[in-house]
């Protein structure tokens, strides 16, 4: 198969991120506000067209997909999809985000139907910190959902850790300790500034940079040219050879020149790029169009063509975009 879906600058688009449901058992304060509204049930895409999409995609050069949410996992279904996007002919890997909250029971059995890698959120070691921040999650649960995907035989298991001044900054050498001893990968990721979240986020604006600083502090980084084909930078550990750090640093480096991926939110609306609004209805034309995938393909190629060069946030500023992060697939 060579069809290859590019946009406007050449850029290849290889990475798929789906958003499956807008849903999450957590509030995280970074992400939603306290008091959410969730979309009606007949404005998501079923699993049927969750899974239309990504067979096209996948047919259109895609290589990776990325299910996320809001918490995949609390999507009904979720396993036998993940089963039968894993079975797609051409594609690479087939990867999710999770809170971990459902991982002690569905690790194996996602493992088992074709999730490579894991990723889970892991902002706070502290129980009252992490109930804090997630305002509703409980540690012990989502440690023991890391415990479970550890062992349940995914290529490999990475953390993430959201860093905020006043939160959770003072952990970041703990966050470092928990994942080289499980020989995990984690990165850490600076606050985007997405949906109104009740609080002025320049406030806790935590650099990559400062990060890294304090993590070297204690323990002497490699630099690697590593790519997981995602917006991560990575850095070694001298002594723990087994881990990988990342820097996911939307403001303080643009990552937008290698961007290869675009997204589909819960309610089936193509994101070209994070920090801008232009997107296109897919479920719109899934919906006319039963039969054929034609239209949509047409659809995806006009609009790829205007997929901005580069997203426009700024530190600390103001809210540029006003979806929140659950509902475009973080
Ligand atoms: N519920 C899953 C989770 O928390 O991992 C998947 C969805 S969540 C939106 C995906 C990732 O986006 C998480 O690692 C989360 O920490 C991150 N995230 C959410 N809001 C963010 C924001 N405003 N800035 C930076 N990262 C954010
Ligand atoms: Fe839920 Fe993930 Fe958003 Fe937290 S970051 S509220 S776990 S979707």
């Amino acid at each position: 198969m060579d069809r290859q879906l590019q946009d406007g600058f050449g850029r290849s688009i290889e990475y798929l991120r789906l958003s499956v449901t807008d849903r999450c058992d957590f509030r995280c304060v970074y992400c939603m506000a306290e008091d959410m509204t969730f979309l009606p049930r007949q404005q998501v895409l079923s699993l049927e067209e969750i899974e239309r999409v990504a067979a096209l995609f996948v047919a259109n050069g895609v290589k990776k997909i990325r299910l996320t949410g809001g918490e995949p996992l609390v999507r009904q279904g979720i396993v036998g999809l993940c089963e039968r996007i894993a079975a797609l002919p051409g594609l690479r890997e087939l990867v999710m985000t999770s809170n971990g909250s459902q991982l002690g029971k569905l690790a194996r059995p996602l493992a088992e139907a074709g999730v490579k890698r894991m990723n889970i959120s892991l902002d706070s070691l502290d129980a009252d910190k992490f109930r804090a921040i997630t305002r509703t999650g409980d540690l012990a649960q989502v440690l023991a959902g890391i415990e479970a995907a550890s062992s349940a035989g995914f290529a490999r298991v990475k953390l993430n850790a959201v860093v905020m001044q006043g939160r959770n900054a003072d952990e970041v050498v703990d966050l470092v300790d928990f994942a080289v001893n499980r020989g995990l990968d984690i990165s850490f990721i600076e606050e985007m500034p997405l949906g109104e979240v009740g609080r002025s986020r320049g406030e806790s604006f935590c650099s990559s940079d400062w990060v890294r600083e304090r993590i070297a502090e204690r323990y002497s980084l490699v630099d690697s040219a590593e790519q997981s084909g995602g917006p991560a930078r990575y850095v070694r550990l001298k002594d723990f050879p087994d881990s990988r750090i990342g820097f996911i640093s939307p403001h303080s480096h643009n990552f937008c020149s290698t961007c290869n991926r675009v997204r589909l939110t819960a309610e089936g609306r193509l994101l070209l790029c994070l920090g801008h609004e232009n997107s296109i209805d897919m479920r719109a034309l899934l919906r006319r169009y039963p039969e054929t995938d034609q239209p949509l393909l047409d659809a995806l190629q006009a609009a790829l063509a205007r997929k901005p060069l580069r997203h426009e946030f700024s530190v600390g500023g103001e809210v540029q975009v006003l979806r929140f992060m659950n509902a475009s697939g973080g």
